[in-house]
């Protein structure tokens, strides 16, 4: 059982998983950076059902 267990998969930030780190190679060499999408946090915000457009 993971520590992770009780995080609805759907909170969990998929380009990082959760980890709260990117890999950017910007400028060749690979390293963690900030996730862009989650910033930091390893979770995004629950989809809402307001996709109206
Ligand atoms: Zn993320």
């Amino acid at each position: 059982m993971s520590p992770d267990d009780d995080i609805p998969p759907e909170e969990i930030c998929p380009p990082c998983r959760g980890t709260g780190k990117v890999i950017s190679k910007l400028g060749g060499d690979p390293h963690p950076v900030e996730c862009p999408w989650c910033h930091g946090t390893g979770r995004l915000p629950r989809p809402t059902a307001d996709n109206g457009s």
